[in-house]
């Protein structure tokens, strides 16, 4: 809700209010500290117990990245049978899965996860994602070695080694109780799409559980879910996510603000459009629309859904029945209202712009209509294709009102970043819009899709939103569960 939240003191904080650490070189990565300079500002205080934690966490990742004598000694463990009780380093692997939307939001879930655990958070850095982020840690990366021992790549929902499996065959323990000797030094979560149909994978969410998983030294996380909702359901997490995250719906909103900055390739694409296009525009509204295979919808029924909700919310002015010019009653002509469309068909932009070149407006505005790209096709293991998709999230970000689709996380990503809440474009039914045809985000974090649904004590199958306090269902997604 936005109860509660005051006016950050200075808007324009290069630091954001201490989420940035100030050490490093400004020109390495230009969108650290200029992002807010097009962006509005930031509603939301960030509490000093979670600028403390990211700062202690940054001494943590500099003592603990490849290539210090403390990285090497926990590589060697990895040789070994088991886990070990003293090393000083632990860590959490991620590995990208699905588009760029997803990848963010687990980025920051596994962030977090680190931060709560004490693990340092290393990435499988990809062909398709050399030039995507900057490096988030002063002094030191986050990339795995290319040499690292373990093949990332093998390791699915089937894996052998993957802690479902494991528990569920009983080759560990899930008792708590068992010393880190009978636990393996590296261990695979599988939290993907699909993790709830097969073995115990969904036990990461439990207390006992996670006692288990603390022990072992490495943890490889593959996951396409925002699953920080879920971090809230284990007890020991609970408390220090209240303290870093008074507002609860602020957690992706300032993680990701920390963690995530463009590359400086991806940052010239960002500013040569916003600077052409957007920039000069008094009001910016973003229209992120995509057509998932789960609600099929023609391109024209969708730019009928778009006109529809624009003109009920009154983000955009209506057409004038007239056709002739109305200029009497235009306003300032020299910033008209922009509109950003991201998508990936062409058609659908089309649509938009020709309706306000072909007609003026009841209210006289001049609306122009832009859309930096439009592939067709989503594309996997592309770098260009990723860095546009990541240039327009960041376009969406500077916008003042947002619609984005229902269940996307390319959308999720943009709202929560620019703290907008979006009008979603609510899923279609039979191939038709539904009506209304959108509605608005009552919270600012995104929705993590597929939640436990079961109490870990019994195995009895419940309501995921009572798993944890903060939590409600998704306006867009109901089976999906966001904090509040
Ligand atoms: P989601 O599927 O909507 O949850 O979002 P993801 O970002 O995870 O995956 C969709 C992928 O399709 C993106 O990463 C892009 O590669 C591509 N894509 C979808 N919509 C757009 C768009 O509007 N612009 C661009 N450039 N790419 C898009």
């Amino acid at each position: 809700s936005t109860e509660g939240t005051a006016k950050a003191t200075v808007p324009k904080d290069r630091l954001l209010g201490g989420l940035l650490s100030p050490d490093f070189n400004e020109q390495s990565c230009l969108s650290r500290y200029q992002s807010m300079l097009h962006r509005k500002a930031s509603p939301y205080i960030v509490s000093s117990h979670l600028t403390s934690k990211l700062r202690k966490y940054e001494e943590l990742h500099k003592k603990c990245a490849p290539n210090t004598p403390l990285f090497k000694k926990s590589l060697q463990q990895l040789k070994k049978k088991q886990s070990m009780d003293q090393l000083e380093c632990n860590y959490v692997l991620w590995s990208p899965v699905a588009g760029i939307g997803n990848r963010m939001l687990t980025l920051v879930s596994a962030f977090l996860y680190a931060l709560l655990t004490n693990r340092v958070m290393l990435i499988h850095q990809t062909a398709d994602m050399v030039d995507l982020f900057c490096e988030p840690f002063p002094g030191s990366t986050w990339y795995l070695p290319s040499d690292f021992p373990i093949n990332i790549y093998g390791y699915d929902v089937h894996s052998q080694n993957s802690y479902g499996f494991m528990v569920a065959h009983n080759l560990i323990n899930s008792d708590h109780d068992s010393p880190p000797s009978a636990l393996p030094p590296f261990m695979y979560l599988h939290i993907k799409y699909n993790y709830r149909e097969q073995d115990l994978h969904t036990r990461f969410f439990c207390a006992d559980d996670q006692e288990v998983i603390s022990k072992i030294n490495w943890i490889l996380l593959k996951s396409d879910n925002y699953i920080v909702p879920g971090l809230f359901m284990v007890p020991k997490f609970e408390k220090e996510l209240e303290r870093m995250f008074p507002l609860k719906e602020t957690v992706f909103h300032n993680l990701g603000r920390y963690l995530l900055h463009p590359s400086n390739s991806v940052w010239g694409m960002v500013m040569r459009y916003h600077k052409s296009y957007l920039a000069k525009a008094k009001e910016k509204i973003g229209i992120q629309a995509r057509i998932f295979f789960w609600a099929p919808i023609s391109i024209d029924e969708l730019y009928k859904q778009i006109v529809v909700c624009t003109q009920i919310k009154s983000i955009l002015p209506q057409l004038n029945p007239e056709q002739s010019e109305n200029s009497s009653m235009a306003t300032d002509e020299a910033s008209p209202r922009a509109v950003l469309v991201t998508s990936l068909y062409g058609e659908l932009y089309d649509r938009i712009r020709d309706m306000y070149y072909m007609h003026s407006t009841t209210t006289g505005e001049i609306i122009s209509v832009y859309q930096p790209s439009h592939d067709e096709n989503q594309q996997f293991d592309q770098l260009v294709h990723n860095q546009k998709a990541l240039a327009e999230i960041w376009l969406l970000s500077f916008s003042d009102v947002l619609i984005t689709t229902s269940g996307s996380t390319f959308g999720y990503v943009s709202y929560s970043l620019a703290s907008i809440k979006p009008f979603f474009l609510l899923s279609s039914k039979d191939q038709k819009f539904p009506h209304p045809p959108c509605r608005r985000s009552i919270t600012l974090d995104p929705c993590f899709h597929s939640p436990p649904d079961f109490i870990c004590k019994t195995s009895n199958k419940t309501d995921s939103v009572k798993l944890a306090r903060y939590l409600r269902h998704c306006e867009d997604y109901g089976e999906g569960i966001k904090l509040f």
